[in-house]
């Protein structure tokens, strides 16, 4: 797997939305992200790291509920949420993120 480096689509599976989420300023929660990325701590990484709603759980979300209605186009992650899910095989995400693209019309 390589390392895309273009901005604004997941580090982890290429998916390009609306939510995307940052690698956090939080060292804490930074070792834990990484950890989940790479298996263990690396010595070198790409601070610009970023992952797609897809490895985190609704339950990450503040805003889960109203994003899936359609009332907002950005999840917002809770602070120490980190990602546990691998792939975007999630069909329920999935579908949230097939609804929030058709929001977003430009893309
Ligand atoms: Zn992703």
């Amino acid at each position: 797997m390589t390392m895309a480096e273009r901005q604004h689509s997941c580090t982890l599976c290429s998916n390009r939305t609306s939510t995307m989420h940052m690698l956090p300023k939080n060292p804490e929660f930074q070792i834990k992200w990484l950890q989940f990325i790479f298996g263990t701590m690396p010595q070198h990484y790409n601070s610009k790291l970023t992952f797609c709603s897809s490895h985190f759980e609704e339950s990450d979300f503040f805003n889960f509920g109203e994003f899936s209605r359609g009332f907002t186009i950005k999840l917002l992650l809770k602070p120490g949420a980190v990602p546990l899910r691998q792939s975007t095989t999630s069909a329920h995400l999935y579908n949230v993120y097939y609804y929030g693209r058709r929001q977003e019309s430009q893309v």
